[in-house]
């Protein structure tokens, strides 16, 4: 007899599916999600099943298959990334160029005109604060570590006047 509560079991309830027997015997059969087969429905079959080489290959297989989902989130972090990398890089150039970050605003602005079928330009934000902002946090923070880096490996020669 095919039994109810095994459904709620929690080592058969992901696979295990009640199937309808053939006309001739009305019990139902213990059915396996990831196998796509069929068992007698007895608990020691059902348990054989759950450890034989094959149910386990199937289970590996079928929970190591990424779900469209996941797809979608990593081109969203990919896209997240080289939003970032952009602002970074007009950051950058605001500073490098001595210019005043108030253009940041003026500057997103113009490039949004001059490109406008861009996802990724559409998405860029820089105002004032949070160009200061990566200016001082990312880059700042970078050049600082690599500054530290190459001081550490140079002699210096030291005048005294
Ligand atoms: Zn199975």
């Amino acid at each position: 007899m095919f039994r109810k509560d095994w459904l709620h079991n929690n080592d058969f309830k992901n696979w295990l599916i009640p199937i309808e027997g053939h006309k001739t015997s009305k019990e139902n059969l213990a059915g396996c999600r990831f196998c796509n087969s069929q068992y007698k429905s007895e608990l020691t079959v059902i348990k054989n099943h759950l450890k034989s080489r094959k149910h386990l290959t199937n289970e590996q297989l079928i929970i190591n298959e990424p779900e469209p989902n996941h797809v979608d989130v990593s081109v969203d972090e990919t896209d997240n990334s080289k939003i970032k990398r952009c602002e970074t890089i007009l950051a950058g150039f605001l500073a490098e160029n001595n210019l005043s970050f108030t253009l940041s605003d003026k500057l997103i602005r113009t490039i949004k005109n001059a490109v406008p079928d861009s996802q990724i330009v559409s998405k860029i934000s820089l105002d004032r604060t949070k160009s200061t902002a990566i200016v001082t946090n990312v880059i700042g923070k970078y050049e600082k570590e690599n500054l530290t880096e190459r001081v550490k490996n140079t002699y210096f020669c030291v005048q005294l006047t």
